[in-house]
């Protein structure tokens, strides 16, 4: 997902109580303060893959209008009005979520993606009592804003200690952007100062012991899904694979704005999550609702996704 049609200001995340109801300060959701309702969500859970921890980080949340348009793009309003009202959500807004993932495979802290680039994950490390200088290595999934904003901060790498991965087919497309391009433009301000740091990797590439590269381009031209797997256990990291928790599984086909390849993005969709489904493997997905943990189950001609509940604590 790319924040290009988020509209999203400074202002409006941290300062808009008026335009944004249901964002607190922080950029988690939370209920109008004043009837007992003010809490917001906490931005860091844990989850154990065998030997692995796996913490997703919530890097901010916000409500957007026009949800046809942004995740069902081919769909009739009755379909998508329809898919929705079964599934007890509104179809005329979505919840955003952007959730990095740290996972600690016993030898290493990995970082999957940055966030927005506002702080919101290093304040959520710090929620699982992890600092920036502890990070050994960041993965960036592709490389839209809401992944790689937050390498840099204030011009400085984040994560000063740390080496990095990420796709080569997806650095070589964006790397060649022209100047002006607002993708482009900030690759070359947040990735290529760490391209000497980096490990530019292929289609099953080992990231870490227990980790490897899957490609499933399409939402990008390179975005890669990250498969864990220790002792009996696995789980995959589909970053914006499938972008909404309903709508993207029910409908792969159904047409996302954010998808620069709409037919390899209902490709990817579909093996990988086929996959999930038949080897009942869970997932976590960027921008699924927090904690972004779930199952996959096939229902009709596309996909369900099941929340985790109390699958994961051990
Ligand atoms: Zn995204």
């Amino acid at each position: 997902m790319t924040t290009a049609n988020l509209n999203l200001s400074r202002r409006a995340v941290l300062g808009g109580a008026a335009a944004l109801p249901l964002v607190a300060a922080a950029g988690t959701p939370a209920l109008a303060a004043g009837h007992g309702g003010g809490a917001a969500m906490p931005v860091a859970r844990s989850f154990k893959l065998g030997e692995m921890t796996v913490t997703t980080l919530l890097d901010g949340s916000i409500l957007r209008d026009g949800a046809k348009g942004i995740f069902g793009g081919n769909a009739t309003d009755e379909q998508f009005a329809e898919v929705s009202a079964q599934n007890f959500i509104s179809a005329e807004q979505a919840q955003f979520y952007f959730t990095p993932t740290l996972v600690d495979t016993g030898s290493a802290l990995v970082l999957f993606d940055t966030g927005l680039g506002r702080g919101g994950v290093v304040t959520a490390l710090a929620a699982a009592g992890v600092t920036p200088d502890q990070i050994d290595v960041v993965v960036i999934t592709h490389m839209h804003p809401d992944h790689i904003g937050g390498l840099m901060t204030d011009g400085a790498p984040t994560f000063p200690n740390a080496r990095y991965v990420t796709g080569a087919q997806e650095y070589n497309f964006w790397s060649k952007m022209e100047a002006g391009n607002r993708v482009g433009d900030l690759v070359a301000s947040n990735v290529t100062p760490l391209a000497e740091k980096t490990e530019f990797i292929e289609d099953g590439a080992s990231v870490a012991p227990g980790v490897t590269a899957m490609a499933a381009f399409g939402h990008t031209p390179g975005h890669m899904v990250y498969h864990l797997e220790s002792g009996d256990r696995r789980l995959v990291l589909t970053a914006d694979l499938a972008n909404h928790y309903v709508w993207s599984f029910a409908h792969p086909e159904w047409i996302v704005s954010f998808d620069s390849d709409k037919e390899a993005a209902t490709a990817s969709r579909r093996k990988v999550l086929g996959m999930l489904a038949a080897d009942r493997v869970p997932m976590i997905g960027y921008h699924m609702p927090f904690p972004a943990a779930g199952f996959v189950e096939t229902r009709g001609e596309g996909f369900r996704f099941v929340p985790v509940s109390y699958q994961l604590m051990g």
